[in-house]
């Protein structure tokens, strides 16, 4: 059996892969991990990262920060204040520069808060007609953590960014004034770094409520820690809460995320899936599209045929969203368009079927159909005014470099605003 061993920012030390780094490389991960959160374990470190490749391998990209994930002057002023500055002050630049790196995008405390009543409650986020997000407080962290995470905040203790929630019981209320919400998704964080216990307080109230046709968990456990799902001692427990949600004729989404093929090969990889498959789950993937991880067309069309051999359905591409590192990661949304049609073209027409390239942002998620001559053609796969839902738009970049939604500017649609 394999034992869980995890690494954060204070045993980087001891990870004996870094053994080979010179200290300034060292202490360029300490100085970004200060900003961003760190995390990797021993599965990650032995069985995906190749240490012959480094730095520029793909998993050790999306595992250990690096330099050019602050701007240039942050990383300077942060070196600088590391090695001369005062407790107070060091803590005082740190915040200043998470500051500025947008900590919630899209509006998600503002915008897509759940209400009973004047009351706001923490841990769910309502978005979208029929669907609601669920932050249980134990998944507010995950198996290891990736450079690019949007949520990145979440694990940041002294900030006061979480979103989480203790209770089931407003989530239950909430459901029953809002019948026409059918689906619940977990999130985090990731929900399947939850115990089986855990993971049952929440699961058993919910399968009593008859308009929850659906319950879908966003994990990136296949990926970071598989034995969740095959050795670990509570894995059988863990199987046994799952196959009570099919068993009580409920559909289990699983929304896997994998942003690399290699993530896919270990052995114990196709165990996890073939045992959530055995407790009725369906697999769907996602993955942001990344610089330095995954920006090839031949990686996705890879990624995505053998996530249909491993009986997984590919389901999201999308594009990096405007927190964190995004100017490191994100690729021209020109460029995205071009690399998502040359991997679909080259896929199976079973493996085809992720949307993409899709922005998450403030209105809904948006996937962009065409770009020509400059002008770019939209949709909303999902508008929180469902109305809007599947229109069309077209829209021109109002910088030479379109990056994002907000790089656009609307030009003629059959809807007014976005
Ligand atoms: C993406 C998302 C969902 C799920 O969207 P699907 O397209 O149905 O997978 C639900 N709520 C929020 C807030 C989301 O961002
Ligand atoms: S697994 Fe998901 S939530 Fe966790 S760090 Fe990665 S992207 Fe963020």
């Amino acid at each position: 059996m394999q034992k869980f061993k995890s690494y954060t920012l204070n045993k980087l030390e001891k990870i004996p892969q870094l053994s080979g780094l010179s200290e300034e490389q060292m202490e360029e991960i300490k100085i970004v991990s200060s900003i961003y959160p760190f995390k990797t374990n021993n599965y990650v470190l032995e069985k995906l990262i190749d240490w012959n490749n480094i730095p520029d391998d793909p998993i050790f990209r999306l595992n250990f920060p690096h330099k050019e994930m602050l701007q240039t002057e942050d990383f300077e002023q942060l070196k600088e204040v590391r090695a001369n500055g005062t407790e107070q002050e060091i803590k005082q630049v740190i915040y200043d520069i998470r500051m500025k790196l947008n900590p919630h995008p899209a509006g998600q405390t503002d915008l897509n808060g759940a209400y009973l009543g004047e009351e706001k409650l923490e841990g769910i986020q309502h978005k979208y007609n029929d669907i609601l997000l669920f932050f249980p407080s134990q998944s507010q962290t995950c198996h290891a953590y990736c450079t690019f995470c949007f949520r990145w905040p979440q694990f940041i203790n002294d900030l006061d960014f979480k979103i989480q929630s203790k209770e089931i019981d407003p989530l239950l209320e909430y459901l029953e004034r809002n019948p026409q919400i059918s689906e619940v998704l977990f999130t985090g964080g990731d929900p399947m770094i939850m115990n089986s216990r855990v993971l049952d307080s929440y699961i058993e109230p919910l399968l009593k409520v008859d308009s929850i046709t659906t319950i879908r968990i966003g994990t990136k456990a296949l990926s970071y820690w598989p034995y969740k799902f095959t050795t670990d001692d509570d894995a059988e427990g863990m199987l046994n809460v799952l196959q009570k949600i099919t068993d009580a004729g409920k559909h289990l989404g699983f929304m896997a995320h994998f942003n690399h093929p290699v993530e896919l090969e270990p052995p114990v990889v196709k165990e996890a899936i073939d045992n959530l498959r055995k407790v009725g789950a369906t697999i769907r993937t996602q993955s942001p599209l990344l610089r330095f991880i995954n920006n090839s067309a031949e990686t996705w069309t890879t990624m995505w045929e053998r996530q249909v051999q491993l009986n997984c359905i590919p389901y999201y591409m999308f594009l990096p969203r405007d927190t964190g590192a995004q100017h490191y990661f994100a690729e021209t949304l020109e460029s995205a368009y071009e690399l998502y049609t040359e991997a679909i073209r080259n896929c199976t027409g079973l493996a085809s079927t992720a949307k993409g390239p899709v922005m998450s942002m403030t209105h809904g998620k948006v996937e962009i159909l065409g770009v020509n001559d400059n002008v770019y053609t939209l949709r909303y796969v999902k508008h929180r005014d469902n109305s809007k839902t599947f229109k069309v738009f077209t829209a021109e970049p109002t910088t030479p470099k379109p990056m994002w939604i907000d790089d656009l500017v609307e030009v003629k649609s059959e809807i007014t605003n976005y």
